[in-house]
């Protein structure tokens, strides 16, 4: 039977990978996030041509708790309940921590990591009401190791990783699972826009910042697939995955192996 699967900010990269995984497995997805109204239409007849059962889109903020509370509730509304909630929204902003405008700490605070307690706390109760829910946070390499002038996101990062383990723990007896995908380099416009502004700031080729700064650790040397994102989240939500909860997959090229 479809599941119904609810991805925030899905109109772009990994979250709109890892719709389209679920679409085609024939599955009901919502998805959320900001784009031109083209842009977003395109996006719902690509999943629809995919195989969802139903495709549905949201304009929820995730920084404004009472729209997140909105995209719960209309879905458990038109759909009857959440099978699967992923938490998938996210921007970065680089500067030292001295230079960070207060203001992008709290906005990359409120979608990263407020956000997914807003879902959870209204998800959770209808998972519970039908005895079964996957909870999968897209995480990332950075809520396991720091990189310098990113402190938002790797705080943001780290606490996710906290609140999956906590929030498994709670709901462990309940046939719900939480977990976290911990995804290197991916090379989607949140990464595409960093590359033109690292070039400027270190006084080096867009070549360079890609292979000596963003690859530098991935040992791969190759940026990750969304897709290669979006099968570990369809793994994570299958029957047989019943048993992994409050922990996380690395999809990194050997990033945080060394
Ligand atoms: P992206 O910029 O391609 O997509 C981000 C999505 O979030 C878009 O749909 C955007 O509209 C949405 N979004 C942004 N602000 C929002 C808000 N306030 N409310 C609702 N939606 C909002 O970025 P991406 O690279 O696909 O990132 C997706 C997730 O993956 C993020 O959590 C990011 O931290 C994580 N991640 C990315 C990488 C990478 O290398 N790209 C690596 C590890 C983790």
């Amino acid at each position: 039977m479809a599941r119904t699967v609810v991805v925030t900010g899905s109109t772009s990269g990994i979250g709109l990978g890892i719709a389209k995984g679920f679409a085609a497995a024939g599955d009901t997805v919502v998805i959320n996030g900001f784009g031109e109204k083209d842009a977003i239409e395109a996006a719902c007849r690509m999943l629809d041509e995919a195989g969802a059962a139903t495709v549905l889109y949201h304009p929820a903020d995730m920084t404004r708790p009472g729209e997140i509370e909105d995209l719960i509730r209309s879905t458990a509304k038109t759909f009857g309940t959440v099978d699967v909630l992923v938490n998938n929204a996210g921007i970065q902003h680089v500067a030292k921590i001295e230079d960070f405008p207060p203001e992008k700490w709290d906005q990359l605070i409120a979608i990263l990591l407020s956000s997914a307690f807003h879902t959870m706390r209204h998800a959770i109760p209808l998972m519970k009401a039908q005895g079964k829910g996957r909870i999968i946070n897209v995480a990332s390499a950075h809520g396991l190791v720091a990189s310098p002038f990113k402190s938002a996101y790797v705080a943001a990062k780290h606490g996710i990783m906290g609140l999956t383990k906590s929030v498994a723990l709670e709901v462990a007896q309940s046939g719900i699972t939480v977990n976290a995908i911990c995804p290197g380099f991916v090379l989607t416009p949140l990464v595409e826009k960093q590359i033109p502004a690292q070039a400027r700031e270190k006084g080096i080729s867009e070549a360079q910042v890609r292979d000596e700064v963003l690859l530098r650790l991935q040992a791969t040397k190759e940026f990750v697939a969304v897709e290669d994102v979006a099968a570990a989240a369809l793994y994570l939500a299958s029957d047989a995955a019943r048993s992994i909860t409050g922990t996380h997959l690395s999809i990194d090229g050997g990033w945080t192996a060394q």
